[in-house]
């Protein structure tokens, strides 16, 4: 099996490399197993090929946003989604509290500020915070082909420790960006970021995406064509944080990380990739995740900028 023996001889290769930290700023994440190591590539008829901890579940945090980001397109429409969040790469960290002279809009829905804004937009307008997070719930699970659920201990480990997202939910409240208790949007979107995955269920999901929104396992269209455009254009150009311009370089495939060390990539017509590995880089990007995905772009020729 020629993929297979690929994916492992490519961990074998990052394995060694044991720099980077976990996450410590939600106390439960700095209690997981650094060691994990995973690799996915999903293809678009639906077939799985993995090497090392592709079934071991761990909170999907910030790739979460991308996924939400397209529940809003879908759920609300273009205009009112972009009315509010941005599509300009900030070049800043995570959570950086930025928003957009004059108007209060955050900059992108990659960075906190537009993805706490993102989340308050999913669902139809008027949806209560409980209802907003089943539709969240709902749908990333419809992208992953398998029922999802929340890991509670990090939730209210994440939700203990949320000062600096409470600190911008209430400055988008303030620009009436959100327009309800900007607690309870905080609460939902910490839930979001607290759902379950295992690196086989984000090849599937970035599969998805590769594939216009159908997911290649239960056939599903969860998003419209139109959405997965604007989405992979969003993580082209701001999927990586202050890392961007990095990646965008050396891999060259639309990507999102998240704090618990997953990683996916997303080639439009190709493939869906995921990586999990919990050390992070100073950007908070997993280590091992990005060498991964600099081998798999170099070996298989991945960069959508290369010219065939
Ligand atoms: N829940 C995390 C936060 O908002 C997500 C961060 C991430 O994965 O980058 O701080």
């Amino acid at each position: 099996p020629i993929i297979p023996d690929y994916l492992t001889d490519a961990l074998a290769d990052v394995e060694p490399d044991v720099s980077g930290e976990l996450a410590a700023y939600i106390p439960e994440l700095a209690g997981a197993d650094p060691d994990r190591l995973g690799a996915v590539f999903a293809t678009l008829d639906g077939t799985i090929y993995g090497a090392g901890d592709i079934d071991h579940e761990f909170t999907i945090q910030s790739i979460s946003k991308p996924f939400t980001y397209a529940l809003a397109l879908a759920d609300r429409g273009f205009h009112p989604v972009l009315d509010k969040v941005g599509v300009e790469p900030s070049g800043e960290a995570f959570n950086q509290i930025s928003l957009e002279h004059g108007s209060g809009r955050p900059l992108n829905p990659m960075i906190n500020a537009g993805a706490i804004t993102a989340h308050s937009l999913a669902g139809p307008q008027g949806l209560d915070p409980a209802g907003r997070v089943e539709r969240v719930i709902d749908g990333l699970s419809a992208f992953a082909g398998r029922r999802l659920a929340i890991d509670e201990a990090v939730c209210a480990s994440e939700m203990g420790h949320a000062h600096r997202n409470l600190a911008i939910a209430h400055m988008l409240r303030s620009y009436d960006i959100l327009t309800e208790d900007p607690t309870a949007v905080v609460e939902g979107y910490v839930r979001q970021c607290s759902v379950l995955v295992t690196a086989r269920d984000l090849g599937v999901m970035a599969a998805t995406l590769a594939n216009g929104g159908v997911n290649p396992l239960s056939g599903e269209q969860v998003i419209p064509r139109p959405v997965v455009r604007q989405v992979l254009s969003v993580m082209a150009t701001c999927g990586m944080y202050d890392a961007a311009g990095d990646w965008a370089t050396h891999v060259g495939i639309p990507a999102k990380s998240g704090v618990a060390g997953g990683l996916i990539g997303a080639l439009p017509g190709q493939i869906g990739i995921a990586t999990f590995s919990p050390r992070l880089d100073a950007h908070g990007n997993s280590v091992r995740g990005v060498s991964l995905f600099e081998q798999f772009s170099s070996d298989a020729g991945l960069h959508v900028m290369e010219v065939p």
